[in-house]
């Protein structure tokens, strides 16, 4: 009988102890989370050693970088002066012996017991006229003697909790290895061949990843796994947008209507081309009845709210209500002040029925802070038509529907809020029909981080700037230097320029109050030093959100010059007279929020500046400052952003991404931009020829199994 190829389902389902892996074993692979045969074989070696390149013992030199390898001999703790304690090991190999000394790591003592065969990678040098290797780069490997031979030492993840090394590691992938014989595979030679794969089956290469016959067929092994990993999310993505597009669930709105017109001319400026485009690709998903699925990216300032404005116009014209969602009451206030000012004035026909009667378009507020009373006006007014657009925070999401007839949902800010939290007001839409949603980030991402993260949703981008934009020159000044009066120098100068400015406090982990408390405090030095005659004001998270508004208020009609505020100003505030952005202990916040924070300023009001004072101690701290330095580039900095940080904080952004992200093990943005590429290609021709996959019945599980049950309805099962 012909064994069938195994499945990844298969091997998800079968556990350590199926397989016969040691019951001491079993409950230390479990401390790593390592359950199944499935999670066994994707626990991939982290480092590889030639033993050809291990230099001898004998023959290691000072000065120069080596790896070498041996057993631990003797490993003690001694004391030097001011009482610093070192660890001096003394490593074996054949009859030569190497000393290796390890400054401020007394936790090496338990790791490097005797007898513990270990590689060490670092530079040789001498000391009391014997050679040593100081604080080298440490894989710990296992017991003397107990390692397989062979020219390739794959490493493990090395976990000392689980008190698991890679000679414990090793044979017991060996044996899934053999259980597991022949693995399923989804791809066949053709489709394999872009990534010049086609001779690497799944077979091939988890046996060559782990065996290592070479460390080039390890390499091999590592593209093909890394290959999969992006294509099961890109299958399943791609499955999921064919699927919304497929659907006539949504509505047919008539676009290119006169009161978009009238709204459109109203406005003081010409539309960029930009704007102009993603208004065509959204009135094209408008009036088609599949419900649009749209990502609206473009940078702070990119002129995202007109066009949104414009969408939920277009529902208004055909007889359907718009709403729109921002993630703080600052921004639903500020949209709602824009909306009221521009489309609030244009006139629709009105709903009594007698000819040729007009209304003004019914824009309304809906926040936490709405009185029931208006509450049930808004509701009224939605239900007999006079009310048209509601703009509002999460307390849009809770209580009874007001929505009698929802046609077009924009969210912005949408990474603010959670998905359930999107599919919440998407339900609330009334009638029947499933409305149109427009999400808007000013946070861009890069474009190959989209198509994992967004890879569902269609994308317009706001790339151009409006025209007008003032220059904002950005400086890092260093803390507590002499050199930081220079910003405060600038807030007075532009002040009395007539122009406004705003100082962020540091940046509070997880405390609003504390966060609260220091901006009150540096609000009042600030008040009483720098600024003082200044008249300076204060903004926190933890303040009512009457008093927020109060100030804010006070802060757009220039009766405060200076704003001291946390990061509650860093989405969307709009304050065109500001002309000065001072961003205190700048080394605290992410790219992303720096270069919101910034986008405050340089919103018309002439030439602007912003001061990053910061305490520049990492590395990627000064690889923050300096992208800011360099440049504007909302883009650009998004490119820096993952660079710095890797795929994490973004993937965070979408409960799908999570998920990918902890199933992307081998996967690497921005390297692996190409395989990225690759797997949107190839998912979309096995979708073209198998749309519901039931010829690659043990993918779609794959796929099933990362996405969860959203996407479980896509597949035949
Ligand atoms: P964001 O994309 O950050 O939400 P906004 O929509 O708030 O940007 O636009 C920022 C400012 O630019 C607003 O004051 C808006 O009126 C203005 N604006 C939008 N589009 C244009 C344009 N085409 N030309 C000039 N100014 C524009
Ligand atoms: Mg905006």
């Amino acid at each position: 009988m012909e064994l069938q190829p195994r499945t990844f389902r298969e091997l998800e389902s079968t556990t350590l102890g199926d397989i016969g892996i040691a019951a001491r074993l079993i409950e230390r692979f479990e401390v790593m989370g390592i359950r199944s045969v499935l999670d066994l074989l994707r626990l991939y070696p982290r480092r590889l050693h030639d033993r050809s390149n291990i230099t001898p013992l004998t023959d290691i030199e000072v000065g120069v970088e080596a790896t070498v390898f041996g057993s631990v001999e003797k490993c003690e703790v001694k004391s030097g002066r001011n009482n610093k304690k070192r660890v001096e090991v003394i490593l074996r190999n054949g009859d030569a012996r190497l000393r290796v000394t390890f400054f401020n790591q007394v936790w090496r003592q338990k790791e490097l017991a005797p007898d513990t065969e270990v590689a060490m990678f670092g530079k040789v040098d001498s000391f009391g006229g014997r050679l040593q290797m100081v604080n080298p780069i440490v894989d710990v490997l296992g017991k003397a003697g107990e390692g397989k031979t062979g020219r390739i030492i794959a490493v493990y993840p090395q976990s000392a909790k689980a008190g698991l090394s890679s000679w414990d590691i090793a044979p017991a992938v060996a044996k899934a290895l053999e259980w597991v014989g022949e693995f399923y595979e989804p791809l066949d030679e053709a489709l394999r061949s872009p990534l010049k794969l086609s001779k690497i089956d799944r077979t091939k290469a988890f046996n060559d990843i782990h065996g290592v016959p070479s460390i080039e067929d390890h390499r091999q092994a590592e593209r093909r796994l890394r290959f999969d990993e992006f294509l099961v999310a890109q299958i399943g993505l791609v499955a999921r947008k064919r699927a919304l597009q497929a659907s006539d669930a949504g509505i047919t709105h008539q676009t290119g209507g006169p009161l978009v017109e009238e709204f459109l001319s109203s406005l003081p400026f010409e539309m960029t081309d930009d704007q102009l485009t993603a208004m065509s690709e959204i009135n094209q998903d408008l009036a088609t009845a599949a419900p649009m699925h749209r990502l609206l990216q473009g940078d702070v300032g990119s002129g995202k709210t007109v066009v949104a404005l414009a969408a939920m116009l277009t529902a208004v014209e055909g007889g359907h209500q718009g709403a729109m969602m921002a993630p703080t009451e600052v921004l639903a206030e500020q949209l709602y002040a824009v909306a009221s000012r521009t489309i609030g004035v244009l006139r629709v026909p009105s709903p009594d029925g007698v000819l040729l009667s007009e209304q003004e378009v019914g824009v309304r507020l809906l926040t936490n802070r709405t009185k029931a009373s208006e509450r049930a006006a808004i509701a009224d007014g939605l239900r007999n038509g006079t009310i048209h657009i509601v703009i509002g925070t999460h307390a849009l999401l809770y209580g009874e529907s007001p929505f009698t007839n929802l046609g077009v949902i924009v969210i912005d800010e949408h990474h603010r809020f959670g998905v359930e939290q999107r599919d919440v007001l998407k339900q609330r839409a009334g009638e029947g029909r499933v409305p149109d949603v427009l999400v808007m980030t000013a946070t861009p991402i890069p474009r190959t981080a989209a198509l994992l993260i967004y890879g569902d949703l269609d994308i317009s981008t706001l790339k151009v700037m409006p025209s007008g934009r003032e220059p904002i020159t950005t400086e890092l000044l260093k803390r507590e230097t002499i050199a930081v009066g220079a910003a405060y120098q600038r807030v007075r100068d532009e002040v009395k320029n007539g122009h406004q400015a705003y100082v962020v406090c540091p940046l509070v982990e997880d405390s609003g109050k504390i966060e609260a408390a220091a901006a009150t405090k540096r609000a009042e030095e600030l008040g009483n030093s720098e600024f003082k005659g200044l008249r300076v004001g204060l903004l926190h998270g933890q303040m009512p959100s009457a008093d927020k508004e109060k100030i804010m208020n006070s802060f757009r009609s220039n009766e405060i010059d200076v704003l001291v505020a946390t990061t509650v100003i860093e989405v969307g505030v709009d304050v065109p007279n500001a002309t000065v952005m001072v961003i205190e202990d700048a080394q605290r916040f992410g790219l992303a929020q720096l270069h919101q924070l910034r986008g405050r300023v340089g919103r018309g009001g002439g030439a602007s500046w912003c001061y990053l004072i910061a305490d520049v101690t990492t590395k990627d701290a000064a690889a923050r400052m300096d992208a800011m330095v360099e440049t504007t580039d909302g883009f650009v900095l998004a490119d820096r952003d993952l660079e710095i940080r890797g795929t994490g904080q973004i993937f965070g952004e979408r409960q799908s991404g999570q998920s990918i992200d902890k199933h992307l093990r081998l996967a690497r943005l921005p390297r692996d931009i190409k395989y990225v590429e690759f797997a949107r290609t190839t998912a979309e021709s096995i979708l073209d020829s198998d749309p519901d996959l039931s010829n690659h019945r043990p993918l779609a599980e794959e796929v099933e199994d990362l996405l969860g049950d959203d996407v479980e309805y896509l597949f035949k099962s």
